[in-house]
């Protein structure tokens, strides 16, 4: 089997590695020339843990290519994915589907025997519609399929979250469709993967679907959390009662600073934006939505209020900038409202990231960058933790305290113990717990 992956950013480059593992013959194609350069030089344009080896591996075994002759990679393929970004739109929250619709057209151009074109990218209802449809307008000769088969995997652990998926969802029309996504999805039935086979409308609202109910489960235990501040409970003790129940589950239930990414913001939005118009408003969604939005301004007050209720003259030692652990990606992290308004409320910031400070630093400016995590504190008023990298859960404590001006902590990851961190003789700030008197 012969594929071609349009679009190598996080999920077109993971994917296409892990087909490839899978002993498919893979062409990664890329608009951006120099991104696909530096792949063929085994440089790995993203931070992802375990991808340079796969890459490595690959490339090395003769599967795996990397060009920007997209017309080239499609002609021979069996199966074409789409997988180039899907941001909103300016103003209205839509998802911006240009990439998809010009990737459509293009791969229209190319197309060579019979081709299944499957869009990865998350889509809004009636994108696989449009897609053929431009196809057919472009290319009326062509002997294609259709099918959507959105991504699940995460970043930070891609790979692993690839290679055994809790479920493969396949949207199709035809069953010779469906026999070419069997075949290039075959080891994951070695491993009973669940596959959902679904209409190709179905598929892509599983995506939202699937993301948006995340988003509130996320933004229910932050809300929780925040209650718990008030009645002198404590968070994690109820997120593991709670958590117990088989009908909850364990999972996403971690408070912190809202969600960020590249996912759950930009399809949360969308699918609001999908209901209202359908009329069917998903009122939760919108909700979840709002006080996201607002959790990031909070988190700002909280850490203002952790320093006594001004920041002005101030210096804030910052740690962890990218939305989460073991990624390189900056796109709607919380950092990017959080430190703009420490700022604003008059604080000097000194952060450390150990992957996003190269991205960061085009997007967050005046903050004075630091080659460790240590190197932020010196003389500083407050540490403040923003993202849970591993390393920041074990730091040297009596250095800190040694090194910061005065001993306040905000913890907005729940990384330390109120008991352990009081002990320590730390003003310590979290979420949703309390130190026992
Ligand atoms: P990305 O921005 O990292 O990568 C997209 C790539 O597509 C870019 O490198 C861009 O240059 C390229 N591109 C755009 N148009 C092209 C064209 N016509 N031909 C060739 N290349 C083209 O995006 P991403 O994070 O990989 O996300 C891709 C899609 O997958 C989105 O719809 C996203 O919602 C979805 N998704 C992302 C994740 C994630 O964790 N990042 C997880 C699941 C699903």
């Amino acid at each position: 089997m012969r594929i071609a992956m349009i679009g190598t950013g996080y999920v077109g480059l993971v994917s296409g590695a892990c087909f490839s593992e899978f002993g498919v013959t893979v062409t990664c194609v890329d608009k951006d020339a120099g991104k696909i350069e530096r792949l063929n030089r085994g440089e790995i344009p993203i931070y992802e843990p375990g991808l340079d080896k796969l890459v490595e591996n690959s490339a090395k075994a003769g599967r795996l290519f990397f060009t920007t002759d997209l017309k080239a990679a499609v002609a021979e393929a069996d199966a074409v994915f789409i997988a180039v970004g899907t941001p909103s739109r300016r103003g209205d929250g839509h998802a911006d589907l240009s990439y998809v619709y010009g990737a459509a057209k293009e791969i229209a151009e190319a197309l060579s025997g019979h081709t299944v074109v499957v869009t990865k990218s998350t889509v809004p209802v009636g994108t696989g519609r449009e897609v053929e449809r431009i196809i057919r307008e472009t290319r009326p000769d062509a002997d294609f399929d259709i099918v959507s088969n959105p991504e699940f995997l995460r970043e930070g652990s891609a790979i692993s979250d690839f290679m055994r998926p809790d479920r493969v969802v396949i949207g199709a029309r035809t069953e010779k469709a469906r026999e070419v996504m069997r075949n290039l999805y075959r080891p994951l039935y070695l491993i009973e993967t669940p596959i959902v086979f679904t209409s190709v409308e179905t598929s892509e609202l599983i995506k939202y679907a699937a993301n948006t109910f995340l988003a509130a489960k996320i933004t229910f235990i932050n809300e929780i959390a925040d209650l718990c501040e008030k009645l002198g409970a404590d968070v994690h003790d109820v997120a593991k009662g709670i958590g117990l129940d088989g009908r909850i589950g364990k999972k996403f239930l971690h408070p912190g600073p809202g969600y960020g990414g590249s996912c759950f913001p930009k399809d949360t939005l969308a699918l609001v934006r999908t209901a209202q118009e359908a009329g069917a408003p998903l009122r939760i969604i919108e909700t979840v939505v709002d006080i996201n939005d607002k959790r990031k301004r909070a988190m700002a007050d909280k850490i203002i209020a952790a320093c006594g209720g001004s920041v002005k003259g101030k210096t804030l030692a910052i740690l962890g900038v990218t939305f989460k652990p073991n990624t390189d990606d900056m796109r709607d992290s919380p950092s990017l409202d959080i430190l703009p308004a420490l700022q604003e409320a008059g604080a000097a910031l000194r952060a450390f990231d150990p992957a996003g400070m190269h991205e960061a630093e085009k997007m967050l400016p005046g903050i004075l960058w630091c080659e460790t995590a240590y190197e932020t504190m010196g003389g500083a008023d407050a540490l403040v933790i923003i993202t849970e990298w591993n390393e920041f859960r074990a730091l040297d404590l009596k250095r800190v305290k040694s090194l910061l001006k005065s001993p306040v902590l905000v913890d907005l990851r729940n990384v330390y113990e109120p008991d352990m961190m009081a002990t320590a003789g730390f003003d310590y700030t979290c979420v949703g717990r309390v130190s026992l008197p």
